[in-house]
């Protein structure tokens, strides 16, 4: 129908749409519905008070049984989000439950969003690189970390196909490192304090070099799922940081760990597909999580504009006020359409793309912290105290552009994929 041939008195004086938090977005079907809505309420009645809790205590008071953090995991377990649950969904519901999930979980909190979903690492890659014994000797409930980075290798590690690398560079020693003898895989040396909930882990999902008879390979290591109650393990501090602060992190050391051959997940010959597929799924979850940050920020933002006072009106009736949201709402907007995109294109893919995962971390983590740090400023000089919620909300977007890869770093790999055009 032609809009112009209508009856003028079919057209609102005024259009009115409500955004929620589906904006641009088609309906969800119900079942997606009520899985978001129940998130959503695990987001602000748990999530919310606990995050904020736990991040004005010290890293040990975090990381001590018995905190808070405890009583958020036995809280996530009753939701039931289990890995058989996972494994149950086809390739369009994962499409759509992976970025809700996460998109809620963030919303709430983002510290405690990565320890869950750190929580679930090991067994998760598991059943993604097919270990059934790691699945039936482990239970879901335990602790889980994922340790790759290193002392002397952050970026490094991450860059197995050594896109990254200096003309002259080489990648030198390993902190870490492991080897096959009499049937057992036997790990010595270090992951960085950067582990999240590597201070307080049952289970690591372990990525290292392989000690070889000519030296360490460092391209063609071990995945291996192992128990930190094993002897020689012992964990370091919790650390101290600036956001985030309700995921405990901290180093683990091995000395002379031996791990039954059962534990291993992908060896040398398999190691470049074992951390692609991790980084893969790894970027995607910190691009739904950050998106769901992004969106808190925002909400604060338009709540407080509608409440503030000054000039007679409340702030929102001032041009600029209402441009900025504008503007705070586009970013948040753009990282979930093109996270949902991304995480719809590797669900359906037969090999998922690392380049679209990158593409979707890169920006919702970015947007996360322009759109929190417009909060602050919405919030004038409130924006700046621990009284009102925005400033740990941005303390919490900063790091994530550190996290699971330097933003910098995603965007020279990325950009070396489009040489080739690869779009692995
Ligand atoms: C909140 C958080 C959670 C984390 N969780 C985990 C976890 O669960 N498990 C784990 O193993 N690790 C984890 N990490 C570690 C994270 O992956 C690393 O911090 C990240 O990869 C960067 O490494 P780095 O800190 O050693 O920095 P570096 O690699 O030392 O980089 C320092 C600077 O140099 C730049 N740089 C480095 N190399 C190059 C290059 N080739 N070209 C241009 N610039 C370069 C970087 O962009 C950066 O600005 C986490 C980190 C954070 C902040």
């Amino acid at each position: 129908m032609n809009p112009s041939n209508l009856p003028p008195q079919q057209w609102p004086a005024e259009p009115r749409v409500t955004l929620g938090p589906w904006a641009c977005e088609p309906p969800l079907d119900e079942e997606s519905e009520a899985f978001r809505q129940s998130l959503r309420q695990f987001a602000s009645k748990v999530m919310r008070p606990i995050g904020q809790e736990l991040d004005r205590l010290s890293a040990e008071q975090v990381a001590a049984k018995g905190s808070r953090l405890y009583e958020f995991f036995a809280e996530y377990d009753k939701l039931g989000i289990s890995q058989e649950l996972l494994a149950s969904l086809d390739d369009e519901q994962r499409a759509v439950m992976f970025p809700l999930l996460f998109e809620e979980l963030g919303w709430g909190d983002a510290g405690l969003a990565i320890s869950a979903a750190t929580r679930m690492l090991p067994l998760y890659m598991a059943a993604k690189l097919g270990n059934s014994f790691v699945l039936k000797e482990y239970s879901e409930q335990l602790i889980g970390c994922w340790g790759i980075t290193e002392p002397d290798h952050g970026s490094d590690s991450l860059d197995v196909s050594r896109q990254i690398f200096h003309a002259q560079g080489s990648y030198g020693r390993p902190n870490c490192v492991a080897r096959i003898s009499d049937g057992q895989l036997v790990i010595n040396g270090q992951k960085s304090a950067w582990v999240s909930n590597g201070c307080i882990a049952d289970l690591c999902v372990l990525y290292c070099a392989a000690e070889t008879a000519s030296g360490p390979d460092t391209q063609h290591g071990y995945c291996v799922v192992v128990p930190t109650n094993l002897p020689g393990v012992s964990r370091g501090r919790p650390l101290e940081k600036i956001g985030q602060r309700p995921l405990p992190q901290g180093e683990l050391y091995f000395d002379n760990v031996k791990v039954s051959l059962d534990h291993i997940l992908a060896g040398p010959d398999d190691y470049k597909r074992a951390v692609y597929a991790i980084h893969t799924d790894a970027n995607l979850l910190m691009a739904a999580t950050f998106t769901g940050v992004a969106r808190s920020a925002y909400d604060h933002a338009l709540a407080y504009a509608h409440e503030r006072k000054q000039g007679g009106q409340p702030i929102i009736r001032h041009q600029d006020v209402a441009r900025r949201l504008f503007h705070m709402l586009r970013k948040v907007e753009a990282a979930q359409a093109l996270t949902r995109r991304v995480a719809r294109f590797n669900n359906l893919s037969s090999v998922p793309a690392l380049q679209a995962a990158m593409l979707a971390k890169v920006t919702a983590t970015e947007h996360a912290f322009e759109v929190a740090s417009d909060a602050i400023q919405m919030f004038g000089g409130n924006g700046l105290t621990r009284e009102y919620p925005v400033e740990k909300i941005f303390r919490d977007a900063r790091a994530s552009m550190i996290e699971d890869g330097c933003n910098q770093i995603l965007a020279i790999k990325g950009g070396y994929n489009l040489i080739n055009q690869e779009w692995l």
